[in-house]
């Protein structure tokens, strides 16, 4: 039986561009465009023309881009003609493919916010479509509060979206603008809409106010609709819009979907897909969120040991996809917990041959327990652990040695009598038979500790100029008889692979010291720099 199609559209750039805190760049949008049509969406929605000059200048030039690349604006104002409303002039000179537009299809918004009539509404509607198609422009129409205003006043809601449809508008998207619609609510509703509008051109649009944005789009697929809108990673205002980072291997993973439906995502795409997600937070400057669905770090990993033996024996005893088969791994956590198997699953996963009696493992099971009770945590810290499994097995050479290293953190009045605080650290290391010393100012004491160990390493600073600091946590733990600090530091390099080192200790600096030795050591392994 042939697969019906269904439609993935994006609006990272123009919805997501509403999350709390996040500014895209003209290049931001430009290389966050590129990403999402390398993954293979259908529509990228850039923003909104003529609202603002990074928008308008996203739209001056024609994109080069597969997918249909989508201006989004408002439909014409009430009471104005197409030809003498600015906003709509911009949106249809913008070179776009297609231009999806927003209108009112709740009659309390109608009367409220526009302070119009239902009529002027839906002529407005009908008006706006009627010049974009005249274009030749793909048109969307976004009907606000759709849910809302159905519930409300159905006849009206749905004669907003039939008067798009009647127009020839390509897609009628039912949004629930204030996302507190519920799933069977919205399939409900999505049913009695398609029998009036085919299926085929109505699209959903859900924000995730009750956490169930995902649950709501594949709710409206159950009901007929064939295109869905979201973001990546649910990026949005409030609690973000539906993520397509976790819709997309839905449909293509679970059978439901899989088997009625086809996405324009291949499955090599859909490998990249961890990649992707990951690429957007370091474009944020955000630490990936580590137990999302599918692509977070702890979607596959497995902490008691009598999961881990029998994932090992069969991963689809606790696995509900295979993780591969979105970039992701399957992660066995080594921790007090741990039995043997996660280790020696770690130490398979790493490429460490060791036979499975041999004495080294209980050893290294007993030092993992010990400095877990001291407040290590190798779970969360994967590099590290491969490291002290790799020192114990006797094969990390010693790169370099740090004789020593001194911080100062100074408080005073700058050039212009300003009041700052400096950090200032000196190394000295021992690279080989030569001593090197480097100096350097930093934001904080961690951050001038680690460019200066990073400064000059000698014969291994070609190694290491990849490499970057992308995440730092501490934890204050009160163990024992004292309290100790715990630093969890995360690093990439320009593959960008991504490592978790830790260090402990009663003093920040030690601890942070601890866990930046451990990444730079860890990135030499990985480059597999001669001893
Ligand atoms: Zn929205």
């Amino acid at each position: 039986m042939a697969r019906e199609r269904l439609y993935l559209f994006d609006t990272t750039l123009r919805d997501g561009a509403q999350t709390n805190g996040v500014d895209f760049t003209l290049n931001d949008k430009l290389a966050i465009a590129g990403m999402l049509d390398a993954l293979g969406m259908d529509y990228v929605e850039g923003g909104y023309p003529g609202a603002n000059p990074i928008d308008s200048e996203l739209f001056a030039t024609p994109n080069k881009m597969r997918a249909a690349f989508t201006a989004f604006g408002m439909t014409r104002r009430p009471g104005r003609s197409v030809s003498n409303d600015p906003g709509l002039a911009a949106l249809l000179q913008a070179k776009a493919d297609a231009i999806c537009f927003v209108a009112k299809s709740w009659d309390y918004h109608v009367r409220v916010a526009l302070e119009t009539t239902p009529e002027e509404n839906l002529a407005s509607i009908r008006d706006s479509v009627r010049a974009a198609k005249g274009k030749g422009r793909e048109v969307l129409l976004d009907c606000e509060h759709f849910f809302d205003g159905y519930k409300a006043n159905p006849a009206f809601a749905l004669a907003c979206a039939k008067t798009a449809y009647d127009e020839g508008a390509r897609w009628v998207v039912l949004c629930d603008t204030n996302g507190g619609t519920l799933p069977h609510e919205v399939e409900r509703i999505v049913g009695e809409v398609i029998k009036v509008i085919p299926g085929s051109h109505v699209g959903i649009h859900a924000h995730n106010d009750t956490e169930q944005a995902v649950a709501n789009s594949l709710a409206a697929v159950r009901a007929g609709a064939r295109q869905i809108q979201g973001t990546l990673n649910g990026l949005g205002e409030r609690c973000g819009n539906a993520n397509l980072v976790s819709i997309i291997p839905t449909l293509k993973l679970k059978a439901e979907f899989a088997e009625r439906f086809e996405i324009g995502i291949s499955d090599a795409q859909l490998k990249t897909l961890l990649h992707v997600s990951h690429a957007l937070d370091e474009l944020l400057n955000r630490a990936p969120y580590r137990h999302a669905p599918y692509v977070g770090e702890s979607a596959f990993a497995t902490k008691a040991g009598i999961h881990a033996s029998a994932i090992m024996k069969e991963p689809a005893t606790y696995e509900h996809v295979a993780p591969e088969a979105v970039g992701n791994r399957r992660r066995l956590l080594v921790s007090d917990q741990a039995g043997r198997s996660n280790v020696l699953a770690e130490l398979e996963r790493i490429g460490l041959k060791v036979d499975k009696d041999d004495r080294r493992i209980a050893h290294l099971l007993e030092v993992v327990k010990e400095r877990e009770a001291a407040g290590y945590a190798y779970e969360a810290a994967d590099a590290s652990f491969e490291l002290l499994a790799r020192r114990i097995l006797g094969k990390v050479p010693d790169y370099f040695d740090v004789e020593k290293f001194d911080v100062n953190i100074e408080q005073r009045d700058n050039a212009v009598g300003k009041r700052v605080t400096v950090s200032l650290a000196v190394v000295k290391v021992k690279v080989g038979g030569e001593t090197l010393i480097s100096a350097a100012e930093g934001i904080g004491p961690v951050n001038a500790l680690d460019l200066a160990l990073r400064k000059d390493l000698g014969k291994y600073q070609g190694y290491i100029k990849g490499l970057e600091l992308t995440d730092y946590r501490v934890r204050i733990l009160n163990g024992g008889t004292e309290a100790v600090t715990r630093v969890l530091i995360e690093s990439q390099d320009e593959t960008g692979e991504r490592w978790t080192t830790v260090g402990v200790s009663p003093n920040i600096i030690d601890a942070s010291f601890q866990a930046l030795m451990d990444s730079i050591v860890y990135k030499l392994v990985k480059s597999g720099a001669p001893a």
